[in-house]
């Protein structure tokens, strides 16, 4: 790395501070080594030293790739929620500058109960409760469906008709009929066929009316699987009613300890023959208990407020402010790895507090006469994960959605190449697509206006909504998208300055203009 000599004024570069404290150097001016970075921040100024700072913090690893709901995410919303605080903005909701988004949770077994007769069956050990499954108490007979296949190879089934196992709880062996070696008798490699999956049992068993359904393991069975309590971890709810895995030693006991004559092993003999539903003569009460985790994540909105009747219309600046985590999802082949997110969408975020910045004061310097539409600067929340803050928003929204003028969207805006900006969506008000196409000539990057919508995301629920957006975005893509190589030090900072510079203009004319855009379909 080259250094340089360089004179710096005191107090320009917060930076030079604790060159002062640590060389001993002090008066107004001083000579210091500086290095590459604080030399760039000098000659392009404060935007550039600014810009960088916000990127460089919101691609931090610390920030562990800004996944919403995560420890990094609140870091990232409380410095986007302060820097909108800072730059004289109002909080946009109800005196609060979040907007709560509700996530997705994960589901968790938080009890269950077997009770059948005398048998009280101990959960973990004999028994557990299935996430495939609802959750609830039930009661009812206990009727055993055998492998619970509906319409298997040879004309095999266990059903007779739509409502066999209607008002009642079905017991259903996993897996499917086998062979003396304990393997699949209706495939040839050892493996078990479609039949024996968890979802085309309990799918059929739930669609014959079963109110439970208690998935056992057969006696026998070649399937290291079958040691195992038939439970599984996933959360994907494949049916309503509960759903229950027991071991083949806790059916035993079941029935031993009620006096019941059928066995494990007798009734693997039925089940290997086919035939329909038939019951145990014995009624069971169940209890599957299943906590959803409620997680939920904020969109930051700060307000500035316009100027005259326009003020009641507003522009919408938008950039999301999260990441993809440790590829979680999202992630082009590096899950687990550290996605960063510089360019996305670390980049549009610092330019979202850059342009709040320069537009509070433009719009306080406006005569008093002047009309002003109010600008709400959005950090909006889990785009990544499926547009779900815009979408929260468009939905409770501040204001009537038809006094949404325009919605100007920033993501990735920070590797510039060759000064080449994509703009989208610009169909989608009259006039709009005219005037961003003039903005080209003053502005040292080459727009490429488009007249296609081709890329998705936080402008797209707005448009579901009939408010006109537009879209900038670097052109083309580049290789680290959604990899751990989206990193800070290959942001395009003086580029980014400008893509601030032009969409200012954008703003200020979006606020000002007399008539707002009249919404056309893009599509
Ligand atoms: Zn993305």
């Amino acid at each position: 790395m080259k250094r340089i000599r360089s004179q710096i004024q005191i107090g320009r570069l917060s930076l030079l501070g604790c060159l002062i404290l640590t060389s001993g150097l002090s008066g107004q001016e001083v000579q210091a080594d500086i290095g590459v970075v604080p030399a760039m921040y000098q000659r392009y100024g404060d935007d550039f030293r600014r810009y960088d700072e916000h990127v460089s913090f919101l691609a931090n690893p610390f920030l562990e790739g800004r996944l919403p709901g995560s420890p990094g995410m609140v870091i990232t919303e409380r410095y986007v929620e302060e820097n909108f605080a800072a730059a004289g903005l109002q909080p946009a909701f109800d005196g609060s500058f979040r907007q709560s988004v509700p996530l997705g949770g994960q589901r968790k077994v938080e009890g269950g109960s077997i009770q059948v007769g005398a048998w009280n069956g101990e959960r973990q050990e004999q028994f557990d409760v299935n996430l495939l499954g609802g959750q609830g108490s039930v009661q009812g007979p206990l009727v055993f469906a055998g492998f619970g296949v509906d319409k298997g190879p040879d004309g095999y089934s266990n059903f007779l008709g739509d409502r066999d196992l209607q008002g009642r709880i079905a017991v259903v062996y996993r897996f499917e009929p086998m062979n003396e070696s304990g393997t699949s008798r209706w495939t040839e490699d050892g493996r078990w066929s479609r039949q024996a999956s968890y979802r085309s049992k309990l799918m059929t068993a739930a669609s014959k009316g079963a109110k439970a359904i208690i998935l056992v393991n057969p006696p026998g069975v070649s399937d290291p699987r079958a040691g195992e309590i038939p439970v599984t971890r996933s959360n994907r709810k494949r049916v309503d009613v509960p759903v229950f895995g027991m071991t083949t030693e806790a059916l035993d006991a079941l029935l031993k300890a009620n006096a019941n004559p059928w066995t494990s092993e007798k009734l693997l003999a039925k089940a290997d023959k086919g035939g329909p539903p038939f019951p145990l003569g014995l009624n069971a009460e169940l209890e599957a208990k299943i906590e959803q985790e409620q997680r939920s994540c904020d969109n930051i909105g700060g307000l500035l407020p316009g100027q005259g009747e326009l003020a009641k219309e507003l522009v919408v600046i938008g950039a999301h402010i999260d990441h993809l985590g440790l590829g979680v999802y999202g992630s082009r082949g590096f899950r687990g790895e550290l996605h960063p997110g510089a360019d996305d969408n670390a980049s549009g975020t610092a330019a979202l507090i850059l342009l709040a910045e320069r537009i509070v004061p433009w719009m306080a310097a406006l005569e008093p006469g002047q009309q002003a539409r109010s600008v709400l600067f959005l950090g909006l929340n889990a785009e990544e994960a499926g547009l779900d803050g815009a979408r929260h928003y468009v939905n409770h929204p501040i204001r009537s959605l038809e006094d949404h003028s325009l919605m100007i969207n920033f993501d990735m805006i920070g590797r510039v190449v060759d000064g080449k900006l994509q703009i989208l969506g610009s169909q989608s008000g009259e006039g709009l697509m005219e005037w961003m196409k003039a903005l080209d000539a003053e502005t040292p990057l080459h727009l490429n206006v488009h007249t296609r919508l081709h890329l998705g995301s936080d402008h797209l629920p707005f448009l579901s909504k009939r408010v006109p957006a537009v879209f900038a975005i670097i052109d083309p893509l580049h290789r680290d998208y959604h990899t751990p190589g989206d990193v800070a030090s290959k942001i395009n900072r003086l580029d980014s300055i400008h893509v601030i510079d032009l969409f200012e203009k954008v703003i200020q004319g979006a606020a000002t203009r007399p008539k707002g855009f009249e919404f056309k379909s893009p599509y």
